[in-house]
């Protein structure tokens, strides 16, 4: 079972796809990726290639496949659960010299779909001799390898455009594997990361020497604010040229700042790419097992900074988060849980309110801790903590 390994370039070109079940609908979504232009002949088809059908993104004969579906197809998928019509789309694919995959039998087929992956610009496809399972076993062992920076992709052509951009990514909560794939492509391309000191290390310690990191805590200020040298520090790199990653804990649209950076960017000209993270605001409690929403229990969830004690100076309404009965989560709250505790009692919380504490949540240091809204200013407590109230947070889950 030998084979010559090739790259298909399907831009524009038309794939048949005979058959509309599981094995078509994991297919067909790589193909359109790759810019093919997928015809699918079924009678019936699943929901995700219906879906597809409708949105115009494929075309879709909706019937049994007949001789001569096949004349204008660069390349064919045979994928119907009927071996004998399997085994006629694959005769006429040969008759006219195209390649074809039968997904029923590997060896009656001219072509095979290789396990394939993608990360940071580099594909690797596998085949295992005809074991699918043992190809995507190595698909898998690969693509979990470039993610982890175990195999060096170092890059020898430039494929970025000239000119230099930022990225505003949000790195997750605080364990390192909890960033998006998105956001740790990009920092593996970046050659100036400004961190912050909620980001998680792990992701600063696997960067090349090449890469300039700012410490955005360590910034000198002067007459200016940190935040106005951050902007400046990311500005000035990417007019520079070069590519910046702005590496934030969390999400950085959420009490992150992120708004003032992507002003700077914008209005310096700078090209700019948003990729969100996972919050710690959503993923704490979850790392806890608080769900912030169950069905039937409550239908909101509120999440509040408390870095302002509740009075003049704060732009939450306390009193009305208080007279709800949805979850509230409390960020940067620590300094002042006493004070918000009693504003949401005051508004008409109830004392007895169920309340957790997660401290360093998803990290190796994550502490839980329990008590009820009126003993929140008095049960221990340190930063980084979110605050989970509500009856969520009362539910007797333990991880
Ligand atoms: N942008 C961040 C929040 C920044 S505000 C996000 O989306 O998660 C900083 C506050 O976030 C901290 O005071 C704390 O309340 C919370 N926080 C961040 N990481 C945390 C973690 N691992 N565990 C608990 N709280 C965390």
């Amino acid at each position: 079972m030998s084979v010559y390994e090739v790259g298909l370039r399907l831009r524009g070109k038309t794939v048949l796809v005979v058959g509309g079940g599981s094995i078509a609908g994991r297919r067909v979504p790589r193909l359109l990726a790759a810019g093919a232009h997928v015809r699918l002949v079924a009678p019936e088809a699943t929901t995700t290639l219906s879906d597809l059908a409708a949105s115009g993104e494929l075309h879709w004969d909706r019937r049994a496949w007949r001789p001569g579906d096949g004349d204008d197809a660069w390349f064919v998928l045979a994928a119907t659960d009927d071996p004998a019509v399997n085994a006629a789309v694959a005769a006429e694919a040969e008759a006219r010299r195209t390649w074809c995959v039968r997904a029923d039998d590997a060896e009656a087929s001219n072509a095979w779909t290789l396990a394939a992956t993608e990360f940071d610009g580099v594909g690797v496809a596998v085949h295992a001799s005809g074991d699918p399972r043992r190809a995507a076993a190595v698909r898998d062992a690969v693509a979990a390898a470039l993610r982890a920076g175990e195999i060096a992709a170092p890059r020898t052509r430039t494929a970025r455009p000239e000119g230099g951009s930022v990225a505003l990514v949000g790195a997750g909560p605080g364990d390192a594997d909890l960033i998006t794939l998105r956001g740790l492509e990009l920092l593996r391309r970046a050659e100036v990361v400004v961190s912050d000191r909620l980001a998680p290390q792990e992701l600063l310690d696997m960067l090349g020497d090449d890469v300039e990191i700012v410490d955005a805590a360590k910034l000198p200020y002067g007459r200016h604010t940190t935040q106005e040298q951050i902007n400046a520090v990311m500005v000035e790199r990417a007019l520079e040229g070069k590519f910046v990653v702005r590496l934030k804990g969390g999400d950085g649209f959420v009490f992150g700042r992120g708004a003032e950076e992507l002003d700077a960017c914008l209005e310096a000209g700078v090209p700019v790419e948003v990729v969100p993270g996972l919050s710690s605001s959503i993923a704490g409690p979850a790392a806890a097992g608080v769900p912030v929403t169950e069905r039937g229990v409550v239908h909101d969830f509120t999440v509040a900074t408390g870095h302002v004690p509740p009075g003049p100076r704060s732009l939450v309404d306390w009193a009305s988060l208080g007279a709800g009965n949805g979850t509230i989560v409390l960020l940067m709250a620590v300094k002042n849980r006493a004070a918000i505790a009693a504003a949401l009692i005051d508004g008409g919380r109830d004392p007895r309110t169920p309340v957790r504490i997660v401290e360093s949540a998803t990290t190796k240091n994550q502490t839980v801790r329990e008590c009820v809204l009126s003993d929140l200013g008095v049960t221990e407590a340190h930063h980084p903590s979110v605050i989970v109230i509500g009856a969520v947070a009362g539910r007797g889950r333990e991880l």
